[in-house]
């Protein structure tokens, strides 16, 4: 079968195109600045009309959905309910899903009759309980807006916690995993017989571990110091904290681990805190997730960072194990989204 995966972004599509009987990759691009002033591609429906144009047959499409609230636990095929859930989880992804949608619907006005599914980076999460997932605000703000921790990068915590137990020789239902995305946005998962019983990103992927630009954890009161003492508005807190914070705000220098490490070399001082801020924090993240695991089988390090940087992966694993019972194992697994998804997709068509 023939899957196309699509990822739509507000002004970007990606694409892969897989044969998935073996797996093969036949094909991938993108397209960017859509819309944008010069570009010759205007909107989404004319970008996918091109990909759809150069991949030939399609037989089956995923479509990378960024929230499904808690109304999507799974992978789902698409239909009008479907669709018209997608739309209601806009509000907790104003910028992510309606792009996202935007794909789904040119490519059924495209593709008439052909099957699509939609897959969450929300969904692998829906495992949490409420212990981990209920933050200490009054529980009216759950119940009525539904502001809980949802998590996000589920495809990749996926992705890679099937690897590492292929790698182990055991069935996913059977390990206990810490697994650590480290792109530029990251995030880690405790996943236990398989399945997450927490994560670092929260209501949005503002939370957790520092990143290249968002802050990760800090103090919720430094948002209303700022708001007050500054007299910053929402919007600029949010920039600050999304677009100027982390990795690039600690080191003035950039949000590229790449650049950060040589400057570092060269003696940078800031350079040098920010990389030992990130060590630490990530390791506070894995020996906290140990805790509540109690044991696992190993810690996965995956996206740029995680795959690229070993000095990092050191770093943060760095007498972490010395004195645990069973120590786990250290993995690098380079992740796969698009594949994740294509199998996810291949998987729920194939069963109708
Ligand atoms: P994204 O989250 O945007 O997909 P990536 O997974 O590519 O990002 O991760 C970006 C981070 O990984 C950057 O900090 C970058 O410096 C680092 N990185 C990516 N590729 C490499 C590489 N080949 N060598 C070293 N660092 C890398």
């Amino acid at each position: 079968m023939r899957v196309l995966v699509i990822n739509c972004g507000s002004s970007s599509i990606k694409y892969k195109f897989y044969e998935m009987a073996r797996e093969k990759l036949i094909s991938k691009g993108a397209i960017e600045r859509i819309g944008e002033k010069g570009s010759p591609v205007t909107n989404h429906r004319q970008g996918l009309k091109l990909i759809l144009k150069a991949v030939g047959r399609v037989e089956a499409i995923g479509h990378r959905v960024v929230h499904g609230a808690e109304d999507f636990r799974e992978p789902t095929l698409i239909n009008e309910k479907v669709i018209r859930k997608i739309r209601e989880c806009s509000r907790l992804a104003p910028i992510h899903n309606p792009a996202n949608l935007e794909g789904i619907l040119a490519c059924k006005a495209l593709l008439k009759g052909i099957k699509q599914a939609a897959v969450f980076d929300t969904a692998f999460h829906q495992s949490l309980p409420p212990r981990a997932f209920i933050y200490g605000l009054p529980y009216r703000f759950y119940r009525q807006d539904k502001i809980r921790k949802y998590g996000f990068h589920g495809t990749s915590h996926e992705y890679v916690a099937y690897e590492a137990a292929k790698l182990l020789r055991k069935n996913i239902s059977q390990v206990n995993l810490i697994t650590c995305h480290l792109g530029n946005g990251c995030s880690i998962a405790a996943v236990k017989n398989g399945h997450p019983i927490d994560t670092s990103m929260g209501f949005t992927p503002l939370e957790g571990l520092l990143m290249g630009t968002r802050s990760g954890d800090i103090d919720p009161a430094i948002i209303t110091y700022l708001v007050r003492k500054k007299k910053l508005s929402p919007e600029a807190v949010d920039e600050i904290l999304n677009k100027e914070s982390g990795l690039k705000g600690i080191s003035g220098i950039s949000n590229d681990m790449r650049k950060i490490t040589l400057a570092a070399k060269k003696g940078n001082g800031r350079a040098k805190l920010a990389i030992e801020i990130f060590i630490y924090r990530l390791k506070k993240y894995i020996w906290a997730y140990l805790g509540v695991l109690g044991e696992a089988d190993a810690v996965v390090f995956t996206a740029g960072i995680g795959e690229h940087r070993p000095e990092i992966v050191r770093g943060a694993c760095l007498g972490l194990f010395n004195n645990l019972r069973v120590k786990p194992k250290v993995m690098v697994i380079p992740t796969d989204e698009e594949l994740m998804i294509a199998r996810q997709t291949y998987k729920l068509v194939k069963k109708i």
